[in-house]
């Protein structure tokens, strides 16, 4: 995982004519389950002798959100059980309005690159 977010990083640096990177804000969906300490550790390992090498690494988790096709909630999952401290993908969601379990996650999945601060060789362009 951390190995496809440093090479999207690298990726779009190299798009943009970088020559080092400053600084990478990640979001995390909670359900994603992975943890930021060890995400900004692996990181910090695998950009070595990278663009990335110096880049700090900001990581924010996203709350899990959630659609009800029951009663067309739309909003924050509850959890239902401590299977959620768990590293757990099958994790009972609810419907917090209907308690029903016909929902689907639209937020809280996903692993987003948000901004990237960039250093740029200005001779050239
Ligand atoms: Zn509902």
């Amino acid at each position: 995982m951390a190995s496809a977010i440093l090479q999207r990083i690298l990726d779009i640096a190299e798009e943009k004519g970088a020559i080092s990177i400053k600084e990478a804000n990640i979001l995390i969906g909670e359900l994603t389950f992975l943890d930021r300490e060890q995400l900004a550790f692996a990181l910090r390992v695998l950009s070595k002798e990278t663009m990335a090498e110096k880049c700090k690494f900001k990581i924010s988790v996203v709350k899990a959100k959630i659609k009800c096709s029951e009663c067309g909630y739309r909003g924050k999952a509850i959890y239902d059980g401590p299977e959620y401290h768990t590293l757990n993908f099958a994790v009972p969601l609810n419907c917090p309005n209907c308690k029903g379990v016909k929902i689907k996650v639209t937020e809280g999945k996903e692993v987003l690159i948000r901004k990237i601060r960039l250093k740029v060789n200005s001779i050239g362009k």
